[in-house]
């Protein structure tokens, strides 16, 4: 290469940076490739110095015959370090790295700024701009671009007080793709609330959903029941008793809706093994006679209306408490798990729809704990969406919510473009400590 040239006016040039502490000690140079920020030719040279606020700084001159603006005027594009085009690359890495940080707010805006040497203010400061740009370039009405692959969601709530007012964030994540299918802040969360959530999600998956896991909340409970559809509900409680769990296989004939309640100890799908398991099944007339009140209906007195034979007039307390009386009053099975060939073996005597609800079960938590939340080393992940320091309205933490949220769903298919000055600073540090300038 380079033949024939003189050799000292082509050799590649490094510009050194030293990076100093807090205390100005120099803790190392960082050393830059210097390349032309247009054409990216190596063949550069200086051209002199230029003073600037802070010192003097070198300045470099391209020197590549076919740089584009030399086509044009006959001197060399000239730039400094800075502007330089490995410089200016790094520049960009190292935004985008810091907006996919604080988008995602895994880490807290005080650590993001301890790590790029920037105050905590310039950082909200950013978060800012990057949700402008989700709220006016794309949008803040769809969750999803495209439509995931999805049987199964987590629905999450927590709350969250603005102003003395307290919301609920609820939540569906997919177990499939960890993508938020649904969201919703609202000041209830009644049936109605939930039920939009899983509209939403059930707008945003392919196929049907079929598998939902929840606290045991009774809204919750009569959402899914009123789908009218087949479903595996899988009952974790917050509370006591953590051990166990209880999954609700419910489906369909012509004119019942017949639950299978299984009660399990939540480390079943763990390991391979013999497990007990407590099984409960209920039939439920789908056309009942119109809402019964309590008490005796008008006019009759010790006959009871035709169409609520037999179905033991619903324990009025079936939800909170009930729940886990599965423990106590059903039929006890041995089931054989295999986690490993993702099978379970049941004796003939268990009905079809207890293998299918523990199926559906042992699909989300082979080899692990049955738990509503999708990661077991985040509490949940509705949290990673809640730390929050801006105008404390409820429109404002809404947009951030799902600004974040559309952000994290659809991170491949959205190009932020916003502009942010750095001090050339605090670009060095982190071209420092990502130990990768040796390689520009
Ligand atoms: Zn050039």
């Amino acid at each position: 290469m380079t033949v024939g040239r003189p050799k000292k006016a082509f050799s590649a040039r490094f510009h050194q940076i030293p990076i100093v502490n807090d205390n100005g000690i120099m803790l190392k140079e960082i050393s830059i490739q210097i390349r032309c920020p247009l054409c990216k030719s190596e063949i550069v040279s200086t051209n002199g110095t230029r003073k600037t606020m802070k010192a003097r700084e070198i300045i470099y001159q391209c020197k590549n015959p076919g740089c584009t603006p030399r086509t044009n005027t006959k001197r060399g594009k000239q730039f400094s370090v800075y502007t330089s085009y490995c410089f200016v690359r790094y520049t960009d890495d190292v935004i985008g790295e810091l907006k996919d940080k604080i988008m995602h707010s895994s880490t807290t805006h005080t650590n993001i700024a301890i790590d790029y040497c920037l105050s905590p203010s310039s950082i909200t400061n950013l978060l800012r701009k990057f949700e402008k740009y989700v709220k006016d370039v794309i949008g803040l009405d769809k969750l999803l671009f495209m439509k995931e692959n999805e049987e199964a969601l987590a629905i999450d709530e927590t709350f969250i007080k603005i102003k003395g007012i307290d919301y609920y964030v609820i939540m569906a994540t997919g177990y499939n793709s960890h993508k938020v299918l649904g969201l919703s802040v609202s000041s209830s969360r009644k049936e109605a609330d939930l039920l939009k959530v899983l509209t939403e999600a059930d707008h945003n998956v392919t196929s049907s959903l079929s598998v939902v896991s929840a606290d045991a909340w009774g809204a919750t409970q009569s959402m899914i029941l009123n789908l009218g559809r087949p479903m595996t509900f899988i009952i974790h409680k917050h509370k006591k008793p953590y051990d166990k769990a209880v999954i609700w296989r419910i489906e369909y004939d012509n004119s019942n809706r017949i639950i299978t309640q299984i009660g399990i100890k939540t480390d079943i799908f763990k390991k391979k093994g013999k497990r007990e398991i407590r099984v409960t099944q209920e039939i439920i007339p789908l056309v009942q006679a119109p809402k019964q009140k309590r008490g005796r209906p008008k006019g009759s007195k010790n006959k009871t209306s035709p169409g609520a034979t037999k179905v033991k007039k619903k324990k009025q307390k079936r939800g909170r408490k009930g729940i886990f009386e599965v423990f106590n009053i059903g039929t006890k099975y041995f089931a054989r798990m295999d986690p490993y060939r993702n099978r379970i073996h049941l004796s003939p005597a268990v009905p079809p729809s207890v293998n299918k609800g523990l199926q559906d079960a042992l699909n989300l938590f082979s080899h692990k704990h049955v738990q509503n939340n999708l990661s077991e080393n985040k509490n949940s992940s509705i949290k990673t969406y809640i730390t929050w320091n801006g105008p404390k309205t409820q429109e404002s933490f809404d947009e951030h919510l799902h600004s974040g949220v559309i952000y994290d769903n659809n991170r491949d298919y959205i190009n932020l473009e916003i502009s942010h000055r750095f001090t050339s600073e605090t670009i060095c540090k982190q071209i420092y400590r990502s130990k990768m300038h040796h390689f520009l």
